[in-house]
């Protein structure tokens, strides 16, 4: 008999837990979705409507840029003004340069922020960096908040990186600078969390990120941080980029990383179109972790790719307005209809797999394809249940859907 092989993802690797605002990061918590606003913080009314759009669309926390007087100022009316909305989504501030002296001079901006986000290579310069570094650790035991020490290749301690550089010339088998790089992304995250636990900030006040922007690199780095920390791992690649070059970087990285059990939160850094829809992140986020298995948020339409049995595009209009249909209604099914996520819906374009794939759903449809009867049989829980004909195919089954999820999880939810 052949050696069956496993699949599996590796287990979960154990981390520290962390109490981000309430939502849990890390000790074994489903994998956290996150995401940051474009906005100018100091704008309270975009910020607001920026941060509650990402909310609602699943980002479960929410980063905003402190860079200023100004946006420090307006981030405990975003907090007030999202909870008036019903939106008690914890807020994250990124700071670099100033944030010890915005946190010292915006007590109120200190205690409306879950977390915040420094990174180590911009804390401040020369003699001050590590002065300014503890004066926001000081900050974060006052005010009772956890810490990002997000290390970022872009802008990585260059004290470090130069000591190691030299360190390895001086060696008889040299490491690439390549390899260096990545000890010197790993080593600061690492050094910068056992000062912030030397200052007093607990373990599980702490998390770390070392972000970078190519695919090998990110693979390479998580894998050390991951080997020689417990603390719980913020994914990501920095700068992935626009489009389906940054989609697809993204989910090659982080879906080899989160394979391998490492991980605990990720955002899917998107470069949006201009005025492009910033939530394409969280979808992306969402279905980076659903595709892989890691968590259920939406129900997943399963379509073929159609070919030449297909002519028409009455299939691909089916699939694109189901979807778009689940989407939208996601924010009220998820309140009315709890576990309506774990449904699967087939939309197939013609009978080769049409039938087959439609049973394995929970209701499924195979159209006609090119030169077959004008008609498309609808599977319900793995049996044929109907047959649809005429010009109104897509309505009456788009309405078979939701008479499916009204029985099956209406009942749930009503009975429970
Ligand atoms: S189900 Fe039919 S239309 Fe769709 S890809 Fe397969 S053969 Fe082509």
């Amino acid at each position: 008999m052949s050696t069956c092989l496993e699949y599996d993802p590796k287990p979960r690797r154990t981390t520290v837990a962390v109490d981000v605002g309430g939502v849990i990061v890390g000790g074994g918590a489903p994998v956290v979705v996150q995401s940051m606003t474009n906005t100018d913080t100091a704008d309270v009314d975009a910020t607001v409507a920026q941060v509650a759009a990402l909310h609602r669309a699943g980002s479960e926390i929410v980063r905003i840029t402190v860079d200023r007087d100004e946006s420090a100022a307006a981030v405990p009316k975003i907090r007030e003004r999202l909870l008036r909305l019903g939106m008690d989504v914890p807020l994250v501030g990124d700071f670099h340069y100033i944030g010890h002296k915005l946190l010292a001079d915006h007590p109120a901006c200190a205690e409306a922020l879950a977390k915040y986000r420094i990174n180590p290579g911009n804390v401040g310069f020369k003699d001050k960096k590590d002065k300014q570094f503890a004066d926001i650790i000081e900050m974060a035991i006052r005010y009772d908040k956890p810490v990002r020490i997000g290390v970022n290749w872009g802008s990585l301690d260059q004290d470090l990186l130069t000591t190691l550089m030299d360190r390895n010339a001086a060696e008889g088998s040299p490491l690439s600078a390549r390899q260096v790089m990545h000890e010197a992304i790993c080593q600061s995250a690492l050094i910068s969390a056992e000062l912030a636990e030397s200052i007093g900030l607990p373990r599980n006040r702490i998390i770390l990120s070392a972000k970078v922007s190519q695919v090998q690199d990110l693979i390479a780095v998580y894998s050390m941080l991951a080997e020689r920390s417990g603390h719980a791992l913020h994914l990501g690649l920095t700068e992935a980029g626009m489009g389906t070059k940054g989609i697809v970087a993204s989910s090659a990285a982080m879906g080899y990383v989160l394979q391998q059990g490492i991980g605990d939160t990720i955002r899917v850094s998107l470069t949006p179109e201009p005025n492009g829809d910033r939530t394409r992140e969280v979808q992306v986020a969402q279905e980076l972790l659903q595709v892989m298995g890691f968590r259920q948020f939406i129900p997943v339409v399963a379509a073929c790719p159609g070919c030449g049995r297909t002519t028409s595009t009455v299939f691909q209009e089916l699939a694109q307005r189901i979807q778009e249909d689940i989407r939208k209604n996601m924010p009220v099914w998820r309140e009315k209809y709890p576990g309506v996520e774990a449904l699967n819906v087939a939309v197939m374009g013609c009978i080769v797999n049409g039938p087959g794939e439609s049973k394995h759903a929970d209701i499924g449809i195979s159209l006609p394809g090119t030169g077959e009867t004008p008609a498309a049989p609808v599977f319900i829980d793995g049996k044929k249940a109907l047959t649809l004909r005429g010009p109104d195919i897509a309505a009456d089954f788009e309405k078979l859907v939701i008479d499916y999820i009204e029985q099956r999880f209406g009942q749930r939810s009503a009975a429970e």
